[in-house]
């Protein structure tokens, strides 16, 4: 083995204990939430938000028991979720996007992304359908595509999200489509705002929506900073990068 090759193992085998330990911490943080909310520990899953963190991370986490994993740029996890097929050619796993879709990049992300749950807007829906649509006709996929409407709690258009005015409509319309199935609700969470009331509207108004549209089961609430207050109020879903894989550079920072 060359001196080379032989620091790449060596720094790959700390960056798994690495990835490990923040693993392990980050599991415990949602045990300890889903205890004090007298929830079952299955009632909320981990999705990796791996942007800006290179594809032998999301192969490491792979080899760690994760599956899910996120990303907010298009180009960024086209590239990634390539590489990672080519690192873990047997995992099973699952991309979700997260970020902000502008409607011309509905046709690109449909390739990689097994869920969209930025979804804000009807001109969206529809982009990402039509994609869908051509991807089924061209004997490239089979299935409709999962998709989550993204809700804004205080209607800052800065972090996307539909707003709750117009949220019965966007649902009610994906709910018409069959290129799209919709599984749930997901919000990104005003920062400075009172997260706990943020957090408790939100599971009103994710129970309303459920009373309707009973396909509707997953809530997306809770990031690193915030992942107790939102498994406080229901979430069944919690996006964690920083806590997981370290800080970012503030330009990615979103
Ligand atoms: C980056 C990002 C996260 C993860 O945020 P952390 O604070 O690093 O855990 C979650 N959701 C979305 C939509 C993101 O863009």
């Amino acid at each position: 083995m060359t001196d080379n090759a032989d620091k790449t193992d060596r720094t790959s085998a700390e960056r798994l204990d690495q990835l490990r330990d923040s693993l392990d911490a980050v599991q415990a943080r949602i045990a300890d939430a889903c205890a004090a909310a007298g929830r079952d520990l299955s009632e909320v899953w981990l999705l990796a938000v791996t942007k800006t963190f290179p594809a032998t991370d999301v192969a490491a986490l792979i080899d760690l028991g994760l599956r899910d994993f996120a990303e907010n740029k298009d180009q960024e996890a086209a590239g990634k979720a390539a590489e990672v097929a080519r690192l873990r050619p047997d995992a099973d796993v699952r991309w979700h996007m997260v970020g902000r879709l502008q409607r011309n990049k509905a046709r690109t992300v449909v390739r990689w992304a097994d869920e969209v749950q930025s979804v804000d807007s009807i001109r969206l829906a529809d982009a990402l359908g039509r994609a869908v649509a051509n991807r089924i006709q061209a004997g490239e996929r089979t299935g409709p595509l999962d998709v989550q409407v993204q809700v804004s709690m205080d209607a800052d258009p800065a972090r996307g999200g539909c707003s709750i005015e117009d949220l019965p409509d966007l649902v009610n319309h994906i709910d018409q489509m069959s290129e799209l199935s919709l599984t749930g609700l997901m919000t990104v969470a005003p920062i400075g705002a009172d997260q706990d009331a943020t957090f408790a509207r939100l599971e009103r108004l994710f129970q309303q929506v459920q009373r309707d549209y009973p396909g509707v089961v997953e809530l997306s609430a809770g990031m690193s900073g915030d992942l107790e207050r939102a498994v406080a109020h229901g979430s069944t879903c919690v996006r964690v990068g920083t806590a997981l894989l370290g800080g970012r550079e503030l330009a990615s920072r979103e």
